[in-house]
């Protein structure tokens, strides 16, 4: 069975910007839902898998059987990759990632743009994600619906944004734009996307909380 991680911060932590209201909708209604369909999927096929990126790999490679699982697995990967993206605690790019985001964008205000318009034009529900190469070039990338970075085999994910309405309906209504520059300018978490990078080129990003199945079974 996967878990539902808990949030890494009070759920009225990153209010304003993100308020207490959304959050538990967010974290305790939409996630937990991913992760209970995931587990009721992985039980129906008699399956224990350990890692929830093995599930997410293997159900792409089936193609449209292998959608449901899919979808479900990869949005919560991505939630759990989500909530670690934000903080409490305002800061700032430093050191190399200070360095990548000067060398791919040209500057926090120019990737800050790209963050918004990638965000904003994006039509339906999805993710904004800020990537690294193996050589460590930075770029943002939105991905559809369910779409993960997982498979996305050349890329280390940095930070994500959430882009599906019930991420700000509740505090920005219609006005993603609005999310956007205020997620942006408030809540990334840079200390987390700095030990992503550095991790980046050694396959230590980071992973879901493993499945407890082998712990029960044992
Ligand atoms: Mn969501």
């Amino acid at each position: 069975m996967f878990t539902l991680p808990d949030l890494p911060y009070a759920y009225g932590a990153l209010a304003p910007a993100m308020s207490e209201r959304t959050l538990h909708f967010h974290h305790d209604k939409h996630h937990r839902a991913y992760v209970n369909k995931l587990n009721d999927l992985l039980a129906k096929a008699g399956r224990s898998p350990a890692s929830l990126e093995e599930v997410i790999s293997g159900a792409a490679k089936a193609g449209e059987e292998g959608r449901p699982l899919f979808n479900n697995a990869a949005q919560a990967w991505n939630h759990g990759f989500f909530w670690q993206s934000m903080t409490a605690q305002k800061g700032a790019p430093e050191g190399d990632l200070a360095k990548a985001i000067d060398k791919s964008f040209g500057g926090m205000a120019k990737l800050g743009q790209v963050v918004v318009e990638r965000g904003e034009t994006h039509f339906g529900s999805g993710w904004v994600w800020l990537v690294a190469d193996a050589a460590g070039a930075l770029d943002v990338k939105s991905t559809h619906d369910a779409q993960d970075m997982v498979t996305e085999r050349a890329l280390t994910p940095l930070l994500v944004c959430d882009l599906w309405e019930h991420a700000y309906y509740l505090d920005y209504q219609n006005d993603r734009k609005k999310f956007l520059t205020t997620w942006f300018e408030s809540l990334p978490n840079w200390a987390f996307a700095a030990e992503q990078l550095a991790n980046a080129s050694k396959g230590e990003a980071w992973r879901y909380p493993t499945s407890d199945a082998r712990a029960h079974a044992a």
